[in-house]
């Protein structure tokens, strides 16, 4: 089904990802419709309409069904059911969601791919939680299996003797433990794939988190993950199929001592893919927009020799002046109000070209 341009596109979430994905659908002549319960969603400003209402709220979703052409989401923290009413309409659908939503679920459906994980028990008491430290060995980190993002929801254990401070620091919640990753550096494969089958993949972006948080993507990556990189996008090609997934789906992955090992799936568009606004020819929000309105997929190539991307992080917005003074730095601010600590704010983005 081609959804031409003139239609609405409805998104589901109105943070930067939602207010990227309604600039790149603009410009191919489709109207975005915001979907989120917040009063100024980041992405309303950008967007033809909004509805503001609770995801929860099946009868809401129901409404934006009838008046949108195709709908998407652009993160995964959401009610799966009320989203089923979409039917059709909503590209990628509920499987890659709950899937992704569920780091338990998510953990073992990337194992039935085929993909790597580090070793990992579901824990869902204090006594799970020693088990598994006695059996993975420390250092174990614990993850709550639902609401987790940005290192929210996470705690280490380092010595056996923390593991009741770690249940205690993660609520209780149901979690997975994982052992530690001696990586020697973070990268994500990127792609897209169409209804149909065709799929394209970005360079990998190198990654660099502080606690937790995305600071840095770098392309193209260092040598320490190029020859990572084909091992990766077959085992996410493998993630994408198996979820019948249409749109971009981020993997995170590590570069392990023997081979690439799977953190995380996001069914959607991605902070480290944020540099191919400028670096690539089709930007992921592009593609996104191409590949759920059943358009030809757009070249992936790079426009630039290197590209990096630095997230801003809180206060670290306050050094906008700076940087729309600084030449050949392109600066993206989301239009959030308040510069809370550890909340993305936007991001600049560095290219070179060859002289
Ligand atoms: P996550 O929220 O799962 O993406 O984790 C955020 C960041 O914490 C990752 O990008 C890593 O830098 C670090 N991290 C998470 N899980 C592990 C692990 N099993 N071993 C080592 N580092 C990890």
């Amino acid at each position: 089904m081609i959804v031409p341009p003139g239609s609405v596109i409805g998104i589901v979430g109105g943070g930067q990802l939602g207010r990227m994905l309604s600039m790149a659908a603009a410009r191919l002549g489709y109207r975005g419709h915001i979907l989120d319960p917040h009063e100024h969603p980041p992405a309303a400003d950008v967007a033809a309409f909004a509805t503001r209402a609770d995801f929860g709220d099946a009868a809401a979703i129901e409404a934006f069904g009838r008046v949108v052409d195709v709908a998407t989401y652009e993160f995964e923290n959401l009610p799966v059911g009320p989203l089923e009413r979409l039917g059709d309409k909503l590209r990628p659908g509920t499987k890659s969601l709950a899937i992704a939503q569920d780091r338990a679920r998510e953990k073992s459906f990337i194992e039935q791919c085929g993909g790597r994980v580090a070793p990992w028990r579901e824990v869902s008491s204090l006594d799970d939680v020693r088990r598994a430290v006695e059996e993975l060995g420390v250092p174990v980190v614990l993850k709550t299996r639902r609401y987790g993002y940005d290192g929210k929801g996470q705690a280490w254990i380092r010595s056996a003797g923390d593991a009741e401070s770690a249940w205690a620091a993660i609520a209780e919640e149901p979690a997975v433990a994982e052992a530690g990753v001696d990586f020697q550096a973070e990268f994500s494969v990127i792609l897209a794939r169409w209804a149909d089958g065709p799929h394209a993949f970005w360079d990998s972006p190198e990654n660099e988190h502080r606690e937790g948080i995305l600071r840095r993507s770098t392309v193209p990556c260092s040598e320490r993950i190029a020859p990572q990189v084909a091992e990766a996008r077959e085992a996410a090609l493998r993630i994408a199929e198996a979820l019948g997934h249409v749109g971009v789906l981020t993997v995170e992955f590590f570069a392990g001592e023997s081979g690439p090992v799977i953190n995380e799936i996001a069914p959607r568009v991605h902070n480290s893919g944020h540099w191919t606004i400028e670096g690539a020819v089709t930007s992921q929000f592009e593609q996104h927009i191409r590949a759920i309105c059943g358009l030809p997929p757009g070249s992936t190539a790079l426009t630039v020799t290197s590209a990096t991307m630095d997230n801003l992080i809180g206060e670290d917005v306050n050094d906008w002046p700076q940087l729309v003074a600084e030449e050949g730095a392109r600066l993206h601010l989301y239009g959030k109000h308040e510069a809370r600590p550890g909340r993305k704010m936007g991001h600049v983005t560095r290219v070179s070209r060859r002289a």
